[in-house]
This record gives structure tokens, C-alpha cells and sequence, in this order.
């Protein structure tokens, strides 16, 4: 194999303002943690980083929220992440967080560095600004209607709806989201990126260098904004939680934490070099280092548009080799929300399935959302468990282990003659490394899993065609053989069962007494080129488990998860959602006071629907002509997903036609249609008789 032979692997770093669910799990770590696991067993040197994005303005947001310092949120959140991670296997090299004082010596040092080489434009513009609050309202301290897809709830660095990543001053209708009042323009001095000096650079590195080798969703997505044109982007902020800006001018403001989250890779390698009596320098700066991202489809931008050209404008680092972004998991056909509680909390899992953390690793990973969003379901959970980690790798196990204790008191026996059906399974045993290296290695971990069951799918259907317990009465030598057969393959599931379940493989491995999981100085030694490279050990000529070699005794790998513990899981899940629905009733608070002269600037008429039809590419948006008894006038309006254009053609709605006319994606608006929400938070037209509207609900 000639790949590097050193691996830089990055996790996202979390966001500190709550604990992490199993939508973070599927998307990022597990993935991530299964490559690095299988990258360690092959002897490539390894460095898996990760640690807590403990700056950024959702902290600072929670902080307010529960009245406490941003400091107190990040202590609290960074200690219940990283107890999750270890829980749940995570093998993080280094698991840092960036208030650390090396990241903060290292961000700084970073921009130091392109500030004097000239890397950065500085320029006085007007930004946001919450007169009440008195601050300036960066990133998620604002939201407002995207400019590209006409999402609502867009922040002002990026839409979580569509992924672009804007300016503040782009969203349409921006509202502070610390007062909720309309921010107003203020000049402010920053340093931008200027990020449209590497467009032909990322171009030529990313849309034609890594067409083929990057996934189809990160390549499409960075493709798309790319070919929008890149700007400048504002890398400095004006905050106070962060880290400080350290070049003349900049007192009294923060680096973005776009900026600074990433190079914190940087400093968790530095951190875990520092510890180890390592030297970092090798991992993000020798050409034989590949360095991943594993990441959500969410920072997507961040890491193949921003952190590369600042590594690039830096000029001594690496670039990533790759950045397999996930999409979303669901939770029972609902968006996973930390706000909504709608989620599996991988602490409150623990409590529920002690013990049991693989189960939920290969559910995850059965169902990664690798390139679409995809749904995770308890009643799948429940299947997944019972159907393939019970009844096929568990059920091969203990059948292998508990005749070989019985027959042989745990001694491998010593086989016959192979007949032509041995000489096939074994044959077939060997192929599965190379089969399941060549998916991890390109990012398929979904397929790789598959493939791992497949090896006890064969060892589970050779017993139960050979039938050992049926030949001990009549061909105790056959019976021998076919042992000696199946504990290879239990030995090899020991092997390649340990990125995916490394809780299992440590447990089988010590059930066999193979391998490096094993105590006593019987274990049987690998040989592989490195010494210990079990993974090639099975694709060798010798066996796995020699003749004579001592097995111990059975334990369980897997049980049964019962229809009442997932009926607890379900009836968890319904109580949240009563508690929302109880929660959106609440009105809204009442808006500030509008004078007669306010009121009176709008222009509402009574119109007719005549044409609708879907704007291309954009989900919640629908392209109305609309009859207003002045003209018919194009309206675009958010409410594909509420209706079908064939439905409301016809329908009488209420209209503000002197409405300020705003382009929404390249079609102009004339005006606004009148909208409220029934009971579920569906869009309805404005008609106070509609069945479920509430009182107290607000007309927009
Ligand atoms: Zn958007």
C-alpha cells in the first residue's frame, strides 16, 4: 500500500453550550473514531484530536439565559462532553478545549502571522448593531430571512437551512436575538479574509483536484458556492468572549470563532505532542501526512472553503486530504433539537442500556446518514440488536466458545483434512480485510459495518450447515475440524470487529485469549510486518488460534433488548412532545407599540392567487402571481412546505402590497401575503375561522 503513513484526524469540535446526542455520534465521532481505530491497527502513526469549542456566541447567549458566566456554561458542558466521548469509546489521542492557553497562544500567533505578512484587508464598514443591548450583533446574535433559500431563522454567519454562509448584513429583515428589536447600521473597523483572492486557487485544488475522492454532497455543496462567487469575510468580531484580538487596534474585540475553532486541531495536536514527548510539527507539516476532518454537513464551509485558505495564506501547513461531512440524522422522522429536548442524550443512554454502548454504535453507524439525512428509530434500534448483534454474531460466539469449552475444556483442537467446503469459508475469511479496508479507507463505514456481519454471517451459517452438535456422536474427528474452522473466524471477528465495537472485540478477544486484550503469556503473538498487525495476521497462511492454544470461558456478548425498554424509550420521546406542543401555545410576547402613522404606511388589499409554481432549488419557497385589483404582481413566499402550488391557485389571501420589493434568488417580490400557524405549526392563509388557530397567534 503506498498511503501516507501518518494520519492527522480531526473531529469537529463541539460546540460547549450542551451535552452531545446520537446525532453528533453518527455523524462525526463514531466515523471518525472507526477510522482512526482501523488506521492505528494497520501501524500508521496517528493523531486523533478533537476537543471543546468553548468560544462563540451560543455560549455567551446560554450564559445570559441561565444567568451565569460564559465560563461557568463552558466548565459545566466541556466535562459532560468529554465523559460522553470516553464513554462511548471515542479514542481520542487528545480531547482539548479552546480556552486552553496553548490555543489561545496558537490562534494568535496564526493571525499575528497573516497580519504581517499582509494576508488581511482592514476595512470600516457598517454592521448590526442592538442599540438596547448596546452591542454590535455578530454571527448567532442575529437572524433574519436567508438571501439564498428564504429561511426564516437564518443566523448571521450562516443558514442551518441551506448551509450558506453570509454576512450579517446580507439577512433580509435581521432581528437582534438578545432584545428582538430591529438592529440598526453602526460603523465598526475589522480585518477581513479576503476570500476572493482563492477562488481560482480552490477551484484548481478542490473542484478539479478532488472531483472523484471527495464525497458527492461536500463537492456539491462547496461547487455551489464557488461558482456564487466568494467575498470577503470579517475574521475579527466585536464581543468579549473569545480570544482577543492581538494586533494594534483591536482592543475591545474578539477573533471570529470560525477563525479560531479550527486552529484548535492545531493546538490539541500541539497539546497531545506536548504530553506525549512528541513532536506536532511532523502532523500538520510534512507532505507525508494526510490530514481528514470528519465533520456535519453544517461546517461544510468552514472546512473545505475558510480553514484552507487560511492554512494556504499561512503557508507552512498541510491542506486536508479529505473532509467526509455527514448529513443529518433524525430522530423518529423529526430533526434532532437540543433546545426542543428532541434527542438521545448519550448520558441519559447509558443509564438506560448500561453496558451496552457498541449496540449503540452499530445502530448508528447501520444508519449513518453518509449521504443523506437519515432517520433514527428506536423500533430499528430494537431490530438491529435483536436480529444481527444477538442472533448472528452473538449466537456464533457463544456457540463456538461453549462447544469448544465442552468438547475440548477450551483447548483449540487440531484439525483434519480441510474438505472443499473448510477450504472455501477459510478462503472467503481471508478476502474480508482487504474488503473492509478498502471501505473505511473510502469513507464508507455504513458498507464496512455490512461487511463485518457478513464474517459472522459465515461462521454462523458454516456451524449451522456442518452441525457439530449433531456429528459428536458419530465423527468426533470431523467435529475437530469443523472447531478448529470456527475459531478462526470467531479470532478474525476479534480483529475486525474492533473499529466498529471496541467494547465487544476487547471482550472477545478476551474470551479467546487472543491477541493483545489477552493475560497470560499463552496469548497467541501476531507477526505482521509492524509486529502486531492483526488485520493482515488473518490474511496470512498460518492460523489465527494454533492447535493447543486455551481458550476461556464464555461471557455474553450481546442481549436482548425487550419491546418494554424501547416502549419507555417511545414514551419518553411522546412526553417531549407534549411538552412542546404545550410550550408553542404559549402567545408570543406582545411586539413594541405602533403609532396610527405606523400603522397606517401599510398598504393591505384583499387579491386572488392566480399562478404558483415552485422556485427551482429552493424548498420552502413558491413563485405567486397575484391578482391585487391594482396589478398582478409576483409575490415569492415561504410556504412550500405548507402547500402544493395546484392547491391555492384561486384562493383569496390578504395582501401588503407597498412592501419594500426584495430579490429572492434573482426573482424579484413585490409585496407580502398574510400568514399565521395552526396549532402543529403548520403555515395557514390568514383566516381567524381556520380550525386550529389559536388566539394570541401572530399574524406575518
Ligand atoms: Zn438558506
Amino acid at each position: 500500500m503506498n498511503s501516507p503513513k501518518r494520519y492527522t484526524i480531526t473531529a469537529a469540535l463541539p460546540y460547549t453550550n450542551g451535552p452531545i446526542h446520537i446525532g453528533h455520534l453518527a455523524g462525526v465521532y463514531v466515523p471518525a473514531d472507526i477510522y482512526a481505530r482501523f488506521m492505528r491497527m494497520q501501524g500508521r502513526e496517528v493523531a486523533f484530536v478533537c476537543g471543546s469549542d468553548e468560544h462563540g456566541v451560543p455560549i455567551t447567549i446560554k450564559a445570559k439565559k441561565e444567568g451565569v458566566s460564559p465560563q461557568d456554561v463552558v466548565d459545566k458542558y466541556h466535562k459532560i462532553i468529554k465523559e460522553s466521548f470516553e464513554d462511548f469509546g471515542i479514542s481520542f489521542d487528545n480531547y482539548s478545549r479552546t480556552s486552553a492557553e496553548v490555543h489561545h497562544k496558537t490562534a494568535s500567533e496564526f493571525f499575528k502571522k497573516l497580519y504581517d505578512a499582509g494576508k488581511f484587508t482592514e476595512e470600516t464598514t457598517q454592521q448590526l448593531y442592538d442599540e438596547k443591548a448596546e452591542q454590535f450583533l455578530a454571527d448567532r446574535f442575529v437572524v433574519g430571512t436567508c438571501p439564498k433559500c428564504g429561511y426564516e431563522e437564518s443566523y448571521g454567519d450562516q443558514c442551518e437551512k441551506c448551509g450558506t454562509s453570509h454576512n450579517a448584513t446580507d439577512l433580509i429583515n435581521p432581528k437582534s436575538a438578545i432584545t428582538g428589536s430591529k438592529p440598526v447600521l453602526k460603523e465598526t473597523r475589522h480585518w477581513f479574509l479576503p476570500l476572493d483572492q482563492y477562488e481560482s486557487w480552490l477551484n484548481e485544488w478542490i473542484l478539479e483536484g478532488h472531483k472523484k475522492d471527495w464525497k458527492s454532497n461536500v463537492y456539491g455543496q462547496v461547487k455551489s458556492w464557488i461558482d456564487d462567487g466568494l467575498r470577503p469575510r470579517a475574521v475579527t468580531r466585536d464581543l468579549d468572549w473569545g480570544i482577543p484580538v492581538p494586533v494594534e487596534g483591536g482592543e475591545g474585540k474578539v477573533l471570529y470563532v470560525w477563525f479560531d475553532a479550527p486552529i484548535g486541531y492545531i493546538s490539541s495536536t500541539k497539546e497531545w505532542a506536548e504530553k506525549t514527548g512528541k513532536d506536532w510539527e511532523p502532523f500538520w507539516k510534512n507532505e507525508d501526512t494526510k490530514l481528514v476532518h470528519f465533520i456535519g454537513k453544517d461546517n461544510i464551509v468552514f472546512h473545505c472553503v475558510i480553514f484552507p485558505a487560511m492554512l494556504k495564506a499561512e503557508g507552512s501547513y498541510v491542506l486536508p486530504e479529505n473532509v467526509p461531512a455527514n448529513e443529518f440524522l433524525n430522530l423518529e422522522g423529526n430533526k434532532l433539537s437540543t433546545s426542543k429536548n428532541w434527542a438521545v442524550w448519550l448520558h441519559e443512554y447509558l443509564e438506560e442500556f448500561p453496558g451496552q454502548q457498541d449496540v449503540l454504535r452499530y445502530a448508528l453507524t447501520a444508519n449513518a446518514p453518509e449521504t443523506k439525512d437519515n432517520d433514527f428509530t428506536w423500533k430499528d434500534f430494537q431490530a438491529r440488536n435483536n436480529n444481527e448483534l444477538v442472533a448472528i454474531f452473538g449466537n456464533f460466539i457463544n456457540r463456538v466458545v461453549v462447544l469448544t469449552n465442552k468438547y475440548y475444556d477450551g483447548i483449540v483442537p487440531e484439525p483434519g483434512e480441510f474438505s472443499e467446503v473448510d477450504e472455501q469459508t477459510l478462503a472467503e475469511l481471508k478476502a474480508y480485510p482487504a474488503v473492509i479496508a478498502s471501505s473505511i479507507e473510502r469513507y464508507r463505514f455504513r458498507e464496512a459495518q455490512g461487511e463485518l456481519m457478513n464474517v459472522a454471517r459465515l461462521g454462523n451459517k458454516y456451524l449451522a450447515d456442518e452441525e457439530p452438535w449433531k456429528l459428536i456422536k458419530t465423527d468426533e474427528e470431523r467435529v475437530k475440524t469443523i472447531m478448529y474452522v470456527a475459531l478462526q473466524i470467531a479470532s478474525a471477528l476479534a480483529s475486525l470487529s474492533e473499529p466498529f465495537l471496541p467494547y465487544t472485540a476487547e471482550k472477545l478477544k478476551r474470551m479467546l485469549d487472543y491477541g493483545k486484550a489477552s493475560s497470560e503469556a499463552t496469548a497467541v503473538a501476531f507477526e505482521g510486518d509492524s509486529g502486531e498487525n492483526e488485520w493482515e495476521q488473518i490474511n496470512k497462511e498460518s492460523s489465527l488460534v494454533p492447535e493447543g492454544h486455551q481458550i476461556g470461558k464464555g461471557e455474553l456478548l450481546f442481549s436482548k433488548v425487550e419491546d418494554e425498554q424501547i416502549q419507555k424509550q417511545l414514551d419518553k420521546l411522546e412526553a417531549t412532545k407534549a411538552a412542546n406542543i404545550a410550550d408553542n401555545k404559549k402567545a408570543e410576547p406582545q411586539k413594541e407599540i405602533a403609532t396610527f402613522e405606523d400603522f397606517s404606511k401599510m398598504d393591505l388589499r384583499v387579491g386572488t392567487i392566480v399562478e404558483a409554481g415552485k422556485m427551482p432549488k429552493a424548498n420552502k419557497l413558491l413563485v405567486l402571481k397575484v391578482d391585487t385589483g391594482l396589478d398582478v404582481r409576483t409575490i415569492v413566499s415561504g410556504i412550500a412546505e405548507s402547500f402544493k402550488p395546484e392547491d391555492i391557485i384561486g384562493k383569496k389571501v390578504t395582501v401588503l402590497v407597498n412592501l419594500a420589493p426584495r430579490k429572492l434568488r434573482g426573482v424579484e417580490s413585490e409585496g407580502m401575503i398574510l400568514m399565521t400557524e395552526n396549532a402543529d405549526g403548520k403555515l395557514v392563509f390568514l383566516n381567524p375561522d381556520e380550525d386550529g388557530v389559536k388566539n394570541g397567534t401572530v399574524i406575518s
